[in-house]
């Protein structure tokens, strides 16, 4: 099926892989282990599984489940909640939760995910129900080169004084030409902010879940925020989003998401509870199953020629893997045959369209069980110099390393051609 060149390749990557696939099966025993004690911890039985309608009051597993995500991930309290449609909603609840009119949110890792822009409105009051439309003002910080500008986080801190009510933190990269932060980073951030103002840390952990073994709210985070299509839904909760953190915090979220006074009290979860229980179980493991994937995929790809980004060798706090073609070709040939090796919609040929809100065309690969989930293997880029695909995810190691040998054999059968 494969050449055998590029068997050799594998053969070689695998080998040269074995410490570091080491390290992330010790990252996933322990989080397993965290996860598993809390499950015993909260006596999780059948009964939850069942689910409410109507208001839900008094739903079991709902609440139970809430406990679950608070002290796996070291936080006092915590929502998750299928009803919250993606990342973008659970960030909004959150953000709209803590700011009023007249603070300044501070972003201290350069702009944010793109999605939030319009959220924010970065670019002004744009009339939609926008931060800036609230009159919440937004300042960020950028990176000074590779590194986090404490000097810039302090002088901004300085600036706007109390005003600052969410320092904001975006964990993983994301699409953006900039680091994924480590634990220990954010670590550091949340001391030196809580050191100097008493503004809420924010972070967007959206992908970082389970990366690691210790999440934000470890070391000194007020809020995290992430979607269950992503990491923590384990490739099994069908939609939904969470924030986790500091009870008072987590409490004006949770105003948000339903109404001021009425919180976590209600909210029917339709028999939803058995995956997203059963998906948070499985969380640690399957994101290993994606990290392993994006190592792998790391190595092959440098091996071919191309630049990779993060190396193979680097340990990851997110899962999303670059590969830079330099050719338009290779990134729609790439993004084709990992389309073609996933287990649904196979047989579909993606080709680069212009994506309504981006400049320049994209193209997309997602043979997902469910839609958009980015847990499971999918690619993606925008077809502009210098053609770079982000991918990230896969159930399963072993079909994510068949769908990264796919992609190549298709790229080496054009360079032969
Ligand atoms: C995926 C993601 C989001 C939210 O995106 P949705 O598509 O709304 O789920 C926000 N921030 C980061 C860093 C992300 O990766």
């Amino acid at each position: 099926m494969f050449s055998e060149k590029l068997m050799t390749i594998a053969t070689e990557a695998e080998k040269e892989l074995k410490p570091i696939f080491e390290e992330l099966e010790r990252i996933s025993f322990e989080n397993t282990k965290r996860v598993l004690e809390y499950f015993k911890e909260h006596r999780v039985s059948d009964s939850m599984f069942g689910g409410t309608t109507g208001y839900g009051y008094d739903d079991q597993g709902r609440e139970t489940l809430d406990k679950i995500y608070a002290d796996v991930f070291g936080a006092e309290s915590a929502f998750v909640r299928h009803t919250i449609a993606n990342g973008t909603s659970a960030l909004t609840i959150g953000l709209f939760g803590l700011l009023r009119p007249g603070d300044v949110m501070l972003s201290v890792t350069n702009r944010p995910y793109d999605t939030l822009c319009e959220v924010i409105g970065i670019d002004g009051a744009n009339g939609d129900g926008s931060l800036a439309d609230f009159g919440v003002e937004y300042d960020q910080v950028d990176f000074n080169g590779d590194k986090i500008d404490f000097e810039g986080i302090e002088n901004k801190l300085k600036q706007h004084g109390d005003r600052v009510k969410v320092v904001f933190i975006q964990r993983s990269k994301g699409y953006l030409n900039r680091p994924t932060l480590t634990i220990d980073q954010i670590g550091e951030i949340c001391d030196f902010v809580h050191a100097r103002s008493k503004a809420w840390v924010v972070v967007d952990n959206c992908y970082g879940e389970f990366c690691e073994d210790r999440e934000p709210c470890h070391v000194g985070a007020d809020m995290i925020i992430g979607s269950l299509i992503k990491n923590p839904g384990g490739g099994i909760a069908q939609s939904g989003g969470y924030i986790a953190g500091k009870a008072r915090a987590v409490e004006l979220a949770s105003y948000r998401l339903t109404s001021a006074g009425t919180g976590t009290e209600v909210g029917a979860t339709l028999g939803q509870n058995r995956d997203m229980f059963k998906g948070f179980f499985l969380a640690p493991h399957i994101v290993m199953q994606a990290k392993k994937t994006a190592h792998f995929a790391a190595y092959v790809f440098e091996k071919l020629g191309f630049d990779v980004y993060p190396k193979y060798d680097e340990m990851r706090s997110d899962i999303i893997q670059t590969v830079k073609f330099g050719y338009a070709d290779g990134l729609i040939k790439f993004c084709q045959g990992i389309q073609s090796a996933s287990a649904v919609d196979s047989y579909v040929t993606p080709m680069p369209w212009a994506m309504p809100g981006y400049k320049d065309e994209v193209i997309m690969a997602a043979g997902t069980f469910t839609q958009g989930s980015s847990i499971e293997l999918s690619a993606d880029g925008p077809v502009r110099p210098p053609y770079t695909a982000f991918f990230q995810g896969s159930l399963t190691y072993e079909s994510g390393k068949i769908a990264i040998l796919t992609a190549a054999e298709k790229l080496l059968e054009d360079k032969n051609a």
